[in-house]
């Protein structure tokens, strides 16, 4: 058994041991570089809690909702968010295996949370 990558709620990439830090809010994974002296990606903040006098972390997920039309996303933007094609996010919506709404033109809309747990679930 290989121990599997853990990868980034936010961005989706890979996290480095380095760079790996868990939301208190939704307790995803997510990046925050905790080493001044490696480059590294931050998506989330960490700050001291004044009334634990704790460390206390957060996603930039949860930090920053999303606007509402912004998690809805055409096919092209799906694919792109869950690093597949879109023929195989619509042959998945086709299937009964990704929950969409398809338009009356034709489009397929889907909802960011469930690109990204797809994208999980694809790993
Ligand atoms: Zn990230
Ligand atoms: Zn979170």
């Amino acid at each position: 058994m290989t121990s599997a990558e853990i990868s980034c709620s936010v961005c989706l990439l890979v996290l480095e041991e380095h760079t790996e830090a868990y939301c208190n809010a939704c307790g995803q994974a997510y990046h925050l570089n905790q080493r001044s002296d490696i480059p590294g990606a931050d998506c989330g903040e960490v700050w001291i809690s004044e009334d634990h006098l704790a460390l206390e972390f957060a996603c930039n997920n949860c930090l920053r909702p999303p606007e509402p039309l912004a998690t809805i996303l055409d096919s092209a933007e799906a694919a792109a968010l869950a690093g597949t094609t879109e023929a195989a996010l619509v042959a998945a919506a086709s299937s009964g295996a990704l929950r969409h709404r398809r338009t009356s033109s034709g489009v397929y809309l889907f909802e960011r949370g469930d690109i990204i747990a797809f994208a999980k679930g694809q790993q």
